[in-house]
């Protein structure tokens, strides 16, 4: 079963390696729009099929209202890695978990035969109790 529990253990570091490389990052989604400006004289006024756009915006349900925020062009591609990231942290979370579920789940199965951590901690509980008598 250590074997087991090493990889396990292993597996968890690699996946928090892993959270520790994740860059700047934001939820929502990101949408494009083709909007009339409403200028009379406009371009738009005068053709149905012409709209002003794309216009980016970045929408996010927070505490149940819709939040959005407009993104300049020049921020579109980053803003997607943004949200690509955050994605890919929230996998990385879902792994980190089931690794670690998985890690109770060993330890409980350890826990059954043999009992290491037990006999562990009463040595470390039996040094603590010999250093409490040497101090007095
Ligand atoms: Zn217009």
């Amino acid at each position: 079963m250590p074997d087991r529990l090493n990889e396990l253990e292993h597996r968890k570091s690699g996946v928090k390696q892993q959270l520790a490389d994740i860059g700047d990052m934001r939820q929502g989604t990101l949408t494009e729009r083709y909007l009339k400006c409403g200028k009379l004289g406009c371009r738009c006024a005068k053709e149905d099929d012409y709209k002003h756009g794309p216009h980016f915006s970045l929408t996010k349900g927070v505490n149940g209202k819709t939040v959005t925020r407009t993104i300049p062009k020049r921020a579109v591609e980053s803003t997607k890695a943004q949200i690509k990231e955050f994605q890919e942290f929230r996998r990385l979370n879902q792994c980190l978990l089931e690794v670690s579920e998985e890690i109770c789940d060993a330890k409980l199965v350890e826990g059954e035969s043999g009992d290491t951590d037990q006999k562990k901690l009463s040595k470390k509980f039996s040094k603590l109790k010999s250093s409490e008598k040497s101090k007095s």
